[in-house]
């Protein structure tokens, strides 16, 4: 770990336009498909079969691999299918669609036994994880163990939003401000913090107001408000935010934990209170739908595996002029084929898209503008000639399982080269090669012999 600042990444002009529209829930639908994996780690395996009844709430998915997390029904009704549905364009998961039958009937996986100012921060985690949270992409218990494990003096709540729409925390920062000052204090307590600080865009007057009302009205003595100027994207990523926060750059594969410090989100931190203290798990989603082909922009509590047509036609997309459909941002959204791709916990806005010009792909030219946005500082224009002229044993010196896809070296570069898509080829490449370590047998690997 070095100290360095935040360095790379772009100004994306903010539209924060839907941040005043309040949630809206969408009505209950017929059937949602629920995959039994929605983050970056390993999926879990169904727990239940064709037939089966199931209350809201209820564990569809078990987790038995590290890094798997618990999914529950988010209806009540029965199980009619267990089977491989896409989740997103290039995956499909094994999913379970349960036929809703409208009781709203809920069975809670999360035991209760004692209020959570009573329990340790042991039963409290064991709480979150049955509870299936996921925050940025990680299961949030391992994140918030860890953190205690490795003492966090600094709970860093990571408010901005440096790309898209997403207007969830916003909302939930106005619409529920006590839940979420529970949950950062439940977060707050596990990990052992002294202090608490709010990371905010200064531009951002919606979530700016609403946390200086908490503070004010909740009495918040540990919790500071830290307000950065034209925050660039990609500062959601968490080590990014330590380093424009913090001034530390992590090395490869270290957690903010080992600098002392854990980031939460917003609608973690609500999820989590009603984990703890109304034993409800990860079943709803707040999803903010806007963009050029949407006439009626919202904020919509959804439940999780329903179908994106549905959010698009309450929204007034017109699906048909529907080119491409993006679940997330601009930049880090994964782009969807098929409307039908239901929601999971990681989505938080949809944007769809039109028709859009051809991409017109030129030779670099060698300007470096790709290397000078780089937030990790890597060569995207070396990594895209290594992995297009098959050169894959040199990746590994040239860092390429550094890259978070962000996107924008593509973003800025004027010959524009597919370069996210080339390196993320290169990244699948290498990762199904033997660690390169200058050892013989390594390398008889890699020449074929
Ligand atoms: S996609 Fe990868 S190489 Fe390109 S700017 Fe982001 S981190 Fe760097
Ligand atoms: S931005 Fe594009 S044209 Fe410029 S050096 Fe990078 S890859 Fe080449």
């Amino acid at each position: 770990m070095k100290k360095k600042r935040f360095s790379g990444g772009i100004y994306l002009k903010p539209n924060w336009s839907t941040d005043d529209i309040p949630v809206e829930t969408l009505p209950a639908l017929s059937h949602v498909t629920i995959p039994l994996i929605q983050h970056d780690g390993a999926p879990s395996d169904p727990a239940v079969q064709i037939g089966d009844h199931v209350a809201m709430g209820c564990r569809i998915g078990s987790p038995s691999n590290a890094g798997a997390v618990s999914v529950h029904a988010s209806v009540s009704g029965v199980v009619t299918d267990v089977a491989r549905y896409p989740y997103s364009a290039q995956r499909n998961a094994v999913s379970v669609t349960i036929e809703n039958d409208g009781n709203h009937e809920f069975a809670s996986p999360i035991p209760y036994d004692k209020a959570w100012h009573e329990s340790t921060p042991a039963e409290i985690v064991e709480k979150i994880r049955l509870g299936g949270i996921i925050d940025n992409g990680s299961p949030l218990a391992d994140r918030l163990w860890e953190g205690r494990e490795r003492r966090t003096d600094t709970l860093y709540i990571n408010a901005l939003s440096t790309e898209g729409y997403s207007s969830a925390d916003a909302r939930l920062l106005v619409e529920q401000p006590q839940k979420a000052v529970l949950g950062l204090t439940i977060c707050k307590y596990i990990v052992g913090a002294e202090n608490a600080v709010f990371v905010i865009d200064e531009k951002r007057t919606v979530v700016a107001d609403a946390i200086s009302a908490l503070l004010a009205d909740e009495g918040l003595k540990d919790y500071s408000v830290l307000k950065l100027k034209k925050a660039r994207y990609p500062l959601q990523e968490d080590r990014l935010l330590l380093a424009a926060c913090r001034g530390i750059e992590l090395c490869e594969g270290a957690s903010t934990a080992e600098a002392g410090c854990t980031v939460v989100g917003i609608a973690a931190a609500v999820a989590v209170a009603e984990a703890v203290t109304e034993l409800t798990p990860s079943i709803w989603r707040i999803v903010t739908i806007a963009g050029p082909l949407v006439s009626l922009p919202k904020n919509l509590l959804v439940p999780i595996g329903t179908p994106a047509r549905c959010l698009l036609e309450v929204c007034g997309v017109d699906l048909g002029a529907m080119k491409k459909l993006l679940f997330g941002g601009a930049l880090s959204g994964r782009s969807v084929q098929d409307p039908e791709t239901p929601i999971t916990k990681t989505v938080n806005s949809l944007m769809p898209l039109g028709a859009m010009p051809a991409p017109s792909t030129l030779p670099c030219i060698g300007c470096r503008r790709c290397r000078a946005v780089c937030p990790v500082r890597l060569e995207p224009a070396r990594l895209s000639r290594l992995v297009t002229t098959g050169a894959v044993d040199e990746l590994d010196e040239w860092y390429i399982m550094e890259c978070i896809q962000c996107g924008c070296c593509a973003w800025v570069c004027p010959a524009g080269i597919n370069l996210v898509q080339q390196i993320a080829y290169g990244k699948m490449l290498r990762s199904r090669l033997p660690r390169w370590n200058g050892a013989p047998a390594a390398k008889a690997v890699y020449d074929g012999e």
